[in-house]
């Protein structure tokens, strides 16, 4: 009986032996696996500073097709008429309305006819009402025309009334608008959830001049700009070397000032001032030199703009959280150290850009910030500190990805307008002459401003680029609200009571 009881024992240890063996084989290649996948992404994502040239360069190639004729690129190269901006002379109080997506906001500045001398600034913040994005234009500038009626009455109560002059707006539509002139464009199409149809291919500013009429209220639109154009205007108000503007938050998309001459499908329109501020529209840049993964092909494929848009989806804050997304999915979907695939994997866009800098950003030892959002957001919870830093480890190369690209993108700007230090297309001078000139970039949006890591990537990357000898002279500037005050400025540069144009490069 004893015999047997102890040999029972011993069977039963050797079970369990074996189990905890297999358990470990089994779960060893299940780790192989999924760094597996880690290192095919790692592989995929790859931008050596060799490539980032190639895309340098492709940049700039498809700059000047863009500028060569309508449709010769991805890159609309959109003409503004923007052909002098805010040098500091204006003066007088100007109103700005900058429409760009979930929020819309009113603004009221008064300039004080010296650079950067803003005297004062009001600004009021609305959301626009979700069925009026769907709803006619009649709707839509109708409840924008009120609400700046409503604020400009808050704002010139008690103080002077500006009965003298008609009052004078900028307004910053940040959708992809052809200009006609100035204060003037029709609606390409609708992007960010709006399907207003009427609307589509109608001019802007005559439908909000329409309101604003209806409304009573005595304004007039001097200009028409997007979010680039008014804060590469604002930084140039704040420093006159700045040469072009990069806007990097929910979308991406970049703007810079461009000789007439080189403008070469502009000919026949006048600009009076020897250059333009072209509106890129560089979101949809596309080149074979950039690093695509599966993943970003799944992802463009599965949005309800497949085939536009390349270089955004690679870059900006709505899309890079839903990179990472996937690449949790499938590693849940190899191996179970994620436990068991959690349904919120499959949810689009669940994992924000906030959420994603907060995960790649966390320093505390037990990745406490990562484990919170893991439970809360994908509710995976009781992963291990490996697997924790796996998720860490794959923000950060999704993220430094589209910094490095953002960097090269910004460097094909400098290399098209001869200030990359190649001696380049405008004869630039070369790498070692001390002589270069100072060239500021503006920068607005929240992926640049408030997530560090990326931003300190792109900083690495365009040094890489451009080399510490040509980096030195190139200063991005953070410009915020540059959307919106740099509309209240073009609207006082461009005013009908005039001021000089100036000479920018
Ligand atoms: P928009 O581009 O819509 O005009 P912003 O310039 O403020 O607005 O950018 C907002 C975007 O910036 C968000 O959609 C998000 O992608 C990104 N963002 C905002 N805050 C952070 C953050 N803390 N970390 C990373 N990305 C952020
Ligand atoms: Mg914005």
């Amino acid at each position: 009986m004893g015999k047997v009881a102890v040999g029972v024992a011993a069977l039963a240890a050797c079970a369990v032996a074996g189990v905890v063996v297999g358990r470990r084989v089994r779960s060893r290649r299940k780790w192989k696996r999924v760094v597996g996948v880690l290192k095919e992404l790692e592989e995929a994502c790859e931008t050596p500073v060799g490539r980032l040239r190639q895309v340098v360069d492709a940049m700039a190639v498809e700059m000047h097709a863009g500028l060569a004729s309508e449709g010769g690129s991805k890159l609309k190269m959109l003409l503004t008429f923007v052909d002098h901006l805010p040098t500091g002379s204006e003066i007088g109080t100007y109103y700005a309305l900058d429409f760009g997506g979930t929020n819309f906001r009113v603004l009221r500045v008064q300039l004080g006819g010296r650079r950067s001398s803003i005297l004062s600034q009001d600004v009021e913040q609305r959301p626009i009402p979700q069925h009026l994005m769907t709803s006619t234009s009649e709707d839509l500038f109708d409840f924008i025309a009120s609400t700046l009626k409503q604020f400009v009455e808050k704002e010139e109560n008690g103080s002077e009334p500006s009965s003298v002059r008609t009052r004078e707006l900028g307004l910053t539509f940040s959708f992809p608008v052809r200009q006609l002139s100035i204060h003037s464009g029709i609606l390409i199409k609708w992007t960010k959830g709006f399907a207003i149809e009427d609307m589509v291919g109608k001019e802007v500013v005559g439908l909000l001049e329409a309101a604003l009429v209806r409304s009573g209220l005595d304004m007039r639109a001097a200009v028409l700009v997007n979010d680039a154009v008014g804060t590469l205007a604002l930084g140039h108000y704040d420093d006159a070397d700045t040469v072009a503007a990069v806007i990097i938050g929910t979308g991406t998309n970049a703007c810079y000032l461009e000789r007439a001459d080189a403008i070469i499908k502009c000919q026949g329109h006048l600009i009076t001032s020897g250059c333009m501020a072209v509106n890129m529209e560089w979101g949809n840049f596309w080149s074979s030199h950039l690093p695509r993964t599966s993943y970003d092909i799944d992802l463009d494929l599965e949005s309800p703009n497949p085939n536009d848009q390349g270089f955004e989806k690679m870059i900006s804050g709505i899309y890079l959280g839903d990179i990472v997304r996937r690449v949790i999915l499938r590693m849940s979907q190899e191996s179970d150290i994620f436990g068991p695939v959690s349904s919120r994997l499959s949810i689009p866009f669940i994992l924000q850009a906030p959420l994603l800098a907060a995960m790649h950003e966390d320093d505390s030892p037990e990745l406490k910030e990562v484990d919170k959002i893991l439970k809360e957001t994908l509710e995976i919870s009781e992963v291990s500190l490996k697997v924790r830093k796996l998720v860490v480890r794959i923000c950060d190369v999704v993220t430094r990805r589209a910094a490095r690209l953002a960097a090269a993108g910004i460097a094909g700007i400098l290399k098209k307008i001869g200030r990359d230090g190649s001696g380049g297309v405008a004869g630039g001078r070369s790498r070692s002459d001390p002589e270069m000139r100072r060239t500021v970039v503006a920068i607005e949006g929240g992926l640049y401003t408030r997530y560090m890591m990326f931003r300190e990537y792109l900083h690495e990357a365009l040094n890489e680029i451009l080399g510490e000898d040509v980096a030195q002279h190139v200063i991005l500037k953070v410009t915020e609200d540059g959307s919106g005050i740099g509309g209240a400025l073009l609207a006082a540069a461009n005013s009908s009571s005039g001021v000089d144009n100036v000479q920018l490069l």
